[in-house]
């Protein structure tokens, strides 16, 4: 299949914000699409090659070095590029208005197939040591002397991770089902599929190969990461004992970084929140995994800096030391961590996560031999709120967050990829009306004034809209920074920055930021309450009419680099959020 087919859907999809119509530009395109290129036509419209928790070298070129390419593939002196790019704002965009002129053409030109970029890309991902920079700009000037304006446009914005319409996993879903099964009905399999496997371009292709069956049949697999359940939020134990049936498991809620581990004899992988490989980050953390009693296995846990002296547990930001790719072995002197494990997937050849809680803790616990670095999460089972209360202040005294309440009913499985009634989490108040804190993506900045005049002095945030997969404004936040937060703004965001509003983002906010930004970057917020607003779209019209939410006095936590923007909270958890803080007043 030629590239032109996937520059033109790109075109189509860059040119809607609808989710529908996004669909249908997808469903049209997966049915162009021969089955053995599927996996790359999927990989390549996520803007990736691989799944991110093979660990494998991603896209990437530097502005720079693209440049100097289409310079090189198209005779254009660096210095005119690089004015058209400062003038439109995108190099993808220059090279369409520059290729009207003649380009160079190599001498044999081979077709520009979907197969050709992908495979040329991966080559640019891979290469690296000394003389890579030369090769990558050689690379992509070869490819970029064979395409047309449009081609050029798209691996332009491919290599440079401008991929501008972003589509979401789950609209991708839909068109798969649409396209393989003829509607939507197949999507709870198809979810189901990915919950467990999640690589979409494999899905993808078991679906047009082997049917729906296939997907059905999934099981989990070592080495693909399960996506991870998640906790619901209360803010009374009174209220969770009520959901979880009167009896309920507790567990300290761990302040560090959630880890999945995946082991097979003494080959271990770990994976993080979002799925990230983090196996590199954590040699000490793999060979605890070596240890357990069990050849094969898949368990999770947090991941907790830990003073190794007195065993006390030490902040969520110390573990961003060990976010290196060199001097590891430094990092995990200086900053060594527990593994505090609390659940287990899979062992030997059986799935466990249709079991229930109690019998997989129970598993868990058998193959665990604790010592000062890997320890099973502290948990009691009680129907006692005084006891409970109890268990929860010890937790924070410890320095965790709070607990997470998981049910201990018959149909207590691992809810892979969702945020069910399971596990409620209860956090500690940070004197505030809010029931929980909320991780927002940044979505814009102002300009700071005074002592910030040189960075910026707010940050526009935004929450999930998980329907229309879209970010919509909750408040703006410039309190919270540390000085070494605000001077380190311009760079963080320069990557990210729009000439104009993303479309994934609904804003009314007078006045407009300064800069908008792709959303990427996640952070969590606290305020005093959750508050109506008119100047807000998160929530707009679900309380109030022409209203929508915002949190009132919002304060920077923390960065939630373990977050991607498809993590965030979502609008019907702020609704729900909004209506628990309403009860909490009038009680
Ligand atoms: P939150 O990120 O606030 O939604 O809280 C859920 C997170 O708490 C999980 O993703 C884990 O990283 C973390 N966590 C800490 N301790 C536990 C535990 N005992 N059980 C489950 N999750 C835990």
């Amino acid at each position: 299949m030629r590239y032109g087919v996937l520059a033109k859907a790109y075109e189509e999809l860059e040119s809607t914000s609808k989710r529908l119509e996004m669909t249908d530009i997808l469903v049209k395109l997966i049915k162009q699409t021969p089955v053995e290129i599927l996996d790359k036509v999927i990989f390549l419209t996520q803007g990736k090659l691989h799944p991110s928790w093979l660990g494998l070298p991603v896209i990437g070129i530097a502005e720079k070095s693209a440049i100097k390419a289409v310079s090189l593939a198209t005779g254009i002196n660096i210095k005119i590029i690089d004015e058209k790019v400062k003038e439109i704002g995108d190099l993808g965009s220059a090279f369409e208005k520059f290729s009207t002129k003649k380009r160079q053409k190599t001498l044999i030109s081979t077709p520009i197939t979907v197969k050709r970029v992908y495979l040329t890309l991966d080559e640019i991902a891979q290469a690296s040591g000394p003389g890579s920079a030369d090769f990558k700009i050689r690379k992509l000037a070869g490819l970029l002397a064979d395409v047309n304006k449009l081609e050029g446009k798209w691996i332009l914005r491919t290599v440079l991770g401008k991929l501008r319409f972003g589509i979401a996993d789950q609209t991708i879903m839909d068109a798969l089902a649409i396209a393989f099964t003829g509607d939507k009905s197949s999507k709870p399999i198809i979810e189901r599929g990915y919950n467990i496997h999640p690589n979409l371009g494999e899905i993808a292709k078991t679906l047009a190969k082997e049917g729906l069956s296939a997907i059905e049949n999934m099981k989990i697999e070592l080495f693909t990461p399960v996506r991870m359940m998640l906790a619901q939020r209360l803010s009374s134990i009174k209220e969770i004992l009520e959901k979880l049936g009167g009896k309920c498991a507790c567990e300290f809620k761990y302040d560090g970084e959630r880890i999945q581990a995946h082991k097979s004899g003494k080959k271990v992988e770990l994976y993080s929140r979002n799925l990230e490989n983090a196996t590199s980050q954590y040699p000490d953390v793999c060979e605890l995994i070596t240890q357990l009693k069990a050849n094969e296995t898949i368990v999770e846990g947090e991941c907790v800096a830990i003073n190794p002296e007195s065993g006390e547990l030490r902040p969520f930001q110390e573990l961003m030391h060990r976010r290196r790719k060199y001097e590891i072995d430094d990092a995990i002197e200086k900053y060594p961590v527990c593994l505090f494990l609390f659940d287990i997937l899979k062992k030997g050849k059986t799935d466990l996560i249709d079991f229930p809680y109690t019998e997989r803790r129970k598993i868990l616990e058998n193959i665990v031999r604790e010592n000062d670095h890997l320890k099973l999460a502290t948990a009691i089972i009680s129907d006692n709120v005084t006891e409970i209360e109890a268990f929860f202040n010890t937790s924070i005294e410890s320095g965790c967050e709070g607990i997470i309440a998981k049910s201990i009913k018959n149909d207590s499985v691992y809810q892979a990829g969702a945020r069910g009634w399971l596990w409620i989490k209860l956090k500690e108040s940070y004197q505030s009306k809010m029931v929980d804190s909320i991780d927002v993506v940044v979505v814009g900045a102002y300009w700071g004034r005074g002592k910030r005049a040189r960075t910026y002095g707010a940050l526009l945030c935004a929450i999930l809209d998980e329907k229309e997969q879209k970010y919509k404004t909750i408040c703006k936040v410039g309190s919270g920074f540390t000085d070494e937060n605000l001077a380190g703004f311009i760079e963080k965001f320069e990557k990210n920055k729009m000439d104009i509003k993303p479309p994934k983002v609904i804003s009314i906010i007078k006045p407009e930021p300064d800069i908008w930004f792709e959303p990427k970057f996640v952070m969590e917020v606290i305020g005093d309450e959750l508050t109506l607003s008119p100047t807000h779209t998160a929530g707009f019209n679900s309380i109030r009419q022409n209203s929508g939410l915002a949190i009132r006095f919002p304060r920077f936590i923390r960065w939630r680099e373990d977050k991607s923007p498809a993590d965030i909270t979502t609008e019907s958890e702020v609704i729900d959020m909004y209506n628990q803080q309403l009860k909490q007043i009038s009680q």
